[in-house]
């Protein structure tokens, strides 16, 4: 069958269908194991649930059926992670192996890397940490010192890298290093290596939230060896390499819907201790953003489907849904007059003081808002040569 430039991908009834399937497993493993909702991608490290998830064919769901995925489209992938999203599901272990790490080794891998890692993501067996982030390297990531010297057999990496979200927990990392002296374009010489979170001589040290909680760490490598076989994509253009997974890794659900549960909650649990009209006009503004911004990150997965670029797309969604999610904290807030208590009875007041400690960081991580907004500016001015 052809399709047009565009006619849906994916039929609106089997989306539905879809979604039924999503809901009733989360319902079920709900009611078998409970779990507390969390917020997005920061919710409970499980790899029970992914476990059970991938069982079902939901995780890797994009990875082609020659690798053990399901091959279904990003649209079908983007149904399922909403659905996973609202409800605050315990996706934690699997999530940036299914959302970025698969889609790069797919574009970038060699066929040994694909056979040995995609089926292992998609048994959601194999769980992925993101190796940018230095001491001194956030925004200006082409200054990452970390580097790798090409020795027999592979390459011996020495460096550190800080705010390694999950790596005391996850299998591997995927590490953008340079492996040539720095030169005149700073973004020539940088590589992507894979590299095995229990390799000799990396040392995984916390760095505990406010609330004592161990999400983030810091990874120094002393004479780390990773093999020839773990170079992801070309030597030299981890640069290109990096542009591209941050378009999966800006523009889905993830990057709005984040505080979501909470608003639902706020729905079903508080809706009466509200004035009625201040109420609605909170939520029916909300609600309107939220369909903006959906519709926005639905046309990247559309776009990633066809085989688009989307780096410029993503940063605007997620300039704009890390926005909308930090809104809906303070419109709560505001809404009830509540002063953040973590100690709180219900579930919904703890989660609220959870999304108060947490919410700045969403437009910190994964590029902030002013450098979204400067690729935004520099894609404009290309290509309108506004000067
Ligand atoms: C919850 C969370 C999870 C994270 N997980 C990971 C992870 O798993 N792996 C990983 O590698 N990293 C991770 N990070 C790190 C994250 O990617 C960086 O914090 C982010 O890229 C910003 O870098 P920085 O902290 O060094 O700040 P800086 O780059 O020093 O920026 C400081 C401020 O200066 C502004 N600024 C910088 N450059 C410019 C410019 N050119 N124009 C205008 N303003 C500018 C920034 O917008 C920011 O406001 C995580 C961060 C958070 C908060």
């Amino acid at each position: 069958m052809t399709t047009t430039a565009t006619a849906p991908l994916v039929a609106a009834d089997l989306v539905t269908e879809l979604r039924k399937e999503v809901r009733a497993f989360i319902q079920s493993w709900w009611s078998r194991k409970g779990f507390a909702p969390g917020l997005g991608m920061n919710a409970t490290h499980s790899p029970e649930f992914s476990l059970e998830l991938a069982q079902r064919g939901w995780v890797g769901m994009a990875i082609p059926t020659q690798y053990g995925g399901r091959g279904s489209t990003t649209v079908e992938r983007f149904v399922v992670a909403e659905e996973l999203l609202a409800a605050g599901a315990p996706v934690g272990a699997h999530w940036v192996a299914e959302r970025q790490t698969a889609p790069t080794l797919l574009v970038f891998g060699t066929e040994a890397q694909r056979q040995l890692f995609l089926p292992r993501i998609a048994e959601g067996r194999c769980f992925f940490s993101i190796g940018l982030s230095e001491p001194d390297s956030g925004s200006d990531l082409a200054s990452v010192r970390t580097t790798a010297r090409r020795v027999d057999g592979g390459w011996l990496v020495n460096g550190t890298k800080i705010w390694t979200s999950g790596a005391h927990r996850n299998h591997f990392f995927v590490v953008l290093c340079r492996t040539r002296p720095l030169a005149d374009d700073r973004h020539e010489g940088l590589s992507q290596l894979i590299v095995d979170l229990k390799a000799p001589g990396l040392r995984i040290s916390p760095i505990k939230l406010l609330n004592g909680s161990h999400h983030f760490n810091e990874v120094a490598f002393t004479d780390v060896f990773v093999p020839d076989d773990m170079l992801l994509g070309e030597e030299g253009s981890g640069w290109t390499q990096i542009t591209s997974e941050l378009a999966h890794e800006r523009s889905g659900p993830d990057r709005f819907m984040s505080t979501y549960p909470l608003l639902e909650q706020l729905l079903r649990d508080r809706a009466t201790d509200v004035e009625p009209a201040y109420l609605n006009e909170t939520v029916g503004r909300l609600t309107a953003r939220y369909w903006m911004i959906r519709q926005l990150s639905l046309a990247v997965a559309h776009a990633i489907d066809r085989g688009g670029s989307t780096s410029v797309q993503a940063a605007i969604v997620k300039d704009l849904g890390t926005t909308f999610e930090q809104d809906v904290v303070a419109s709560i807030q505001a809404l009830l007059e509540l002063d953040p208590d973590p100690t709180a009875d219900s579930l919904f007041e703890r989660q609220l003081a959870e999304a108060t400690l947490i919410s700045p960081s969403y437009t910190i991580r994964g590029g902030t808002t002013e450098v979204l907004r400067s690729v935004a500016a520099k894609a404009l001015r290309s290509t309108h040569h506004v000067r």
